[in-house]
């Protein structure tokens, strides 16, 4: 429809969360899109993620049915202090959802498909050109891509926002996280099926950066692990917390993790909020590739969402636009505006709040409600 050439009006680097619901929405909106990834298909290894309720209305806009992702949920926060041993607990309400996160992806996936985005998997970008009129991408095999405008979705320590020279040089906050997910055999077949359930907030240092989850319900075992540690001690770490687990009894002791099976990830908490900018000529960045991840929290599967949305209406407007550059960057404006109280660190010492969370019933619900609805404190 805004073609002038045959060209796709977006070429889109990365089929995850940022990529795909980029890809969906703008297909929504007619735009001619093509959607790039190097692997073959979602993850093979479960990732469990809470999203919370903001989220909602992101999907519905999507067409997406919850039935078909949401696996568990979350409606109690226990706070652990492995130090001190003291606990705390507090309710949630509403409970937040327990997402698998390949099946929200396959979702998104057939909706763009649906809606005519074309999905070019097993597909590495080795080069990217943003020309005057359009973005020149080249794969690993030599295969040539182009678009009027390039979406970059290509997850954390992005290669795009490095070739585009909008990295931050420096990174203030730099997170491991590791996680270890079970469904159980034949969970892949149910749907609408959500066992509330506790998730084990553990901390073992003063920092609320710094901390395990373990959530145990029905079929569903989840163990994961978020810290500021070097890398070389975040297996220990995980270690520590599946033991705490067993000692604790919220995880059955004859549970066996396979370290093979463990997803890591380098985690860019609250780094859109360094960045100069999100705009490269004729390129957009968003999701984990543009720091799209609360300052406090991990969560980035939402903002992921939101960002994408932000930058196809901005792509929309820039395609439309006789200055595209000039519209492109809007894209600034914009999710500084919706999305700066989101991402933001509380303006509150952190280690100061951490003995509160244990001695004061409202604390613990604020903190509960930050970590897993990623509200501000
Ligand atoms: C262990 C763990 C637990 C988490 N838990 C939660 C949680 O509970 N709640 C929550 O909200 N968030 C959570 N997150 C964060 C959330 O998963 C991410 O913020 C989200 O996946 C970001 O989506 P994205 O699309 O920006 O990036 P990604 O999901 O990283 O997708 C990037 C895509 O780009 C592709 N790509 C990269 N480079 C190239 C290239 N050169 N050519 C072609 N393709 C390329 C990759 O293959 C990948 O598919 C967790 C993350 C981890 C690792």
């Amino acid at each position: 429809m805004m073609s002038t050439e045959n060209i796709p009006d977006l070429v889109i680097l990365g089929a995850g969360p940022a990529g795909t619901a980029a890809a969906a929405f703008a297909a929504g909106k007619s735009l001619n899109v093509e959607l790039l990834d190097q692997n073959q298909a979602p993850a093979t290894l479960p990732l469990i993620e809470w999203l919370p309720a903001g989220a909602d209305h992101l999907l519905e806009k999507l067409k997406v049915n919850r039935d078909e992702h949401v696996v568990g949920a979350v409606d109690t926060v226990r706070f652990i202090d492995a130090k001190n041993s003291r606990t705390a607990k507090t309710k949630l309400k509403p409970p937040v959802d327990l997402v698998l996160t390949h099946r929200l992806l396959e979702q998104l996936r057939s909706m763009a498909g649906e809606r005519g985005a074309v999905v070019s998997a097993g597909t590495r970008i080795v080069s990217i050109d943003p020309r005057e009129e359009k973005v020149h991408l080249v794969s690993a095999t030599d295969q040539e891509f182009t678009g009027r405008l390039l979406v970059a979705a290509d997850g954390t320590e992005s290669w795009a926002a490095k070739k585009l020279g909008i990295y931050p040089k420096t990174q203030s906050r730099h997170s491991m996280s590791c996680q270890w997910a079970s469904l159980g055999a034949d969970l892949p077949k149910k749907t609408g099926q959500k066992p509330s359930a506790e998730l084990s907030l553990l901390f073992t240092s003063d920092s609320l950066a710094d901390f395990s989850y373990v959530y145990h319900a029905g079929d569903i075992t989840l163990v994961g692990l978020i810290t500021e540690a070097p890398p070389d001690r975040v297996e220990s770490k995980f270690q520590f917390t599946v033991d705490w687990g067993k000692d604790d009894g919220v995880l059955p002791s004859d549970l066996v993790i396979d370290p093979g099976n463990l997803v890591h990830r380098t985690i860019p908490r609250g780094l859109a909020l360094d960045m100069e900018t999100h705009g490269a000529k004729r390129s957009l960045v968003i999701g984990d590739a543009g720091g799209f991840i609360p300052a406090l929290s991990h969560d980035g599967l939402y903002p992921a969402i939101w960002s994408a949305e932000l930058a196809v209406e901005t792509c929309v407007s820039a395609l439309d636009s006789p200055h595209p550059q000039d519209a492109l960057s809007e894209f600034d404006h914009r999710w500084r505006r919706d999305m700066v109280e989101y991402l933001r660190l509380p303006n509150v010492d952190l280690r100061f709040l951490l003995p509160l969370v244990f001695s004061n019933e409202q604390m613990a619900q604020k903190v509960a409600r930050a970590f897993v609805y990623g509200e501000n404190l």
